[in-house]
């Protein structure tokens, strides 16, 4: 594809959503020669940011995320989705549930003491309220009125398009596969040929130790295995507005379970935050996925009868020991380092600090 040595301003390795809201506010600022590299295909399913829907919501263990997803929600969605013409995000209920004396008693602090709008829900009437959902004896509850669901792949699909439509670059199946930085400005050799720009964002996900070394001992790459199930349960009932976003928040790090509705009736779908483990060689083969854990999770969690297990799914965690994000500028290149499992919801405004960075970088 690239082949000649090609000048850009801004050259953006990483096409997830974190690339690609940097290279919208980028776009959106104005900056003219932006090119986008992706190692995928549009919409690849070997990274971070696929499948159909993510959750959103207020609900954290640490004020500072609870700040950060107010932004999110008040600033950083809704300019997404003025400039993409379409709502990204469907209103759900956020149930957010555990034992008192395990994890859940941080979020509990951490939320209900920043007057956002979430409330203490009785065990009682949480079970009268979402019957399809299993909640244990002894569950604290949190009821999360600025949750949602997000549409995920048509944010991702929508990114795409917004941004070729504005002249920005793309450069898919293409691998970069090393970085140097002149006086004048950083190269970077691909699978395709060799680009050279103003400045480069790395927005590599689990793959930013290949190109950014000095943070690989910060993050460890977690697999993930997503389930989508049918239940004896009437359609509507497991749809958005009524059957909400949800995890359960347990005594351990990977004892935290969540789920969404099902979206277009896909199925209700389930998975383990696995956050803790040796962790994983994200070009590895994965292993087959272990459907009878699924299975178990969701016969744990829904209390209707499981049908079938629907589809599944595999995906990747770029996990920092304090689960929080970095965005880090040195000479020509802005790294972003944002993932920990929960950042989709955060990819608007985790875009707006590493453009702002970008291009204070370069001077404009
Ligand atoms: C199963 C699952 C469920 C999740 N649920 C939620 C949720 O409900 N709510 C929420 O907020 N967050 C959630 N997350 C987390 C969220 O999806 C991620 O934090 C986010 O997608 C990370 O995006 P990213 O752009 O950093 O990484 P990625 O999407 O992985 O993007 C990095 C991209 O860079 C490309 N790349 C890497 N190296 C190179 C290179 N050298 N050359 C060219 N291209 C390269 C990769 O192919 C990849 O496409 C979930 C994650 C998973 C896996």
């Amino acid at each position: 594809m690239l082949g000649r040595m090609v000048e850009f301003d801004c050259v953006v390795v990483g096409g997830g959503i974190h690339g690609l809201c940097t290279a919208f506010w980028l776009a959106w600022r104005g900056l003219p020669r932006l090119l986008v590299v992706e190692q995928g295909a549009p919409g690849h399913t070997g990274g971070s940011s696929h499948g159909a829907t993510r959750i959103t919501r207020s609900s954290y263990d640490d004020p500072k995320f609870v700040a950060m997803a107010q932004r999110a929600h008040a600033e950083g969605w809704p300019a997404l989705e003025a400039a993409l013409g379409k709502p990204l995000r469907v209103r759900t209920p956020g149930v957010f549930f555990g034992p008192a004396r395990g994890l859940f008693a941080a979020w509990q602090r951490a939320t209900l003491q920043t007057g956002v709008a979430v409330e203490a829900l009785e065990l009682d009437a949480a079970r009268a309220r979402f019957p399809l959902l299993r909640f244990d004896a002894g569950d604290a509850v949190l009821l999360d009125h600025t949750a949602a669901m997000v549409l995920a792949a048509e944010t991702m699909a929508g990114l795409r398009t917004w941004l070729a439509a504005r002249g920005v670059t793309f450069a898919f199946d293409t691998r970069v596969t090393r970085r140097q930085e002149t006086a004048t400005a950083i190269e970077l050799s691909t699978t395709t040929g060799t680009i050279r720009a103003s400045h480069a964002v790395l927005a590599c996900g689990a793959w930013l130790p290949l190109l950014e070394n000095a943070l690989a001992a910060q993050l460890v790459v977690q697999r993930q295995e997503v389930a989508y199930v049918d239940v004896e349960a009437d359609p509507a009932a497991q749809r958005a507005g009524v059957f909400p976003v949800w995890a359960r928040i347990g005594t351990e790090p990977n004892d935290f379970q969540y789920g969404l509705p099902s979206h277009d009736d896909a199925g209700l779908k389930l998975a383990v935050h696995r956050s803790a483990g040796p962790g994983v060689d994200p070009d590895a083969l994965p292993p087959p996925i272990d459907e009878g854990a699924l299975r178990t999770l969701a016969r744990e969690r829904l209390r209707p009868a499981v049908r079938t297990l629907r589809r599944t799914e595999r995906c990747l965690y770029t996990m920092t020991a304090d689960q929080d994000f970095r965005i880090v500028t040195h000479r020509r290149t802005t790294t972003v380092l944002a993932c920990s499992g929960h950042a989709f919801k955060f990819g608007p405004v985790v875009g707006q600090d590493a453009a702002a960075a970008t291009l204070a970088a370069l001077g404009r």
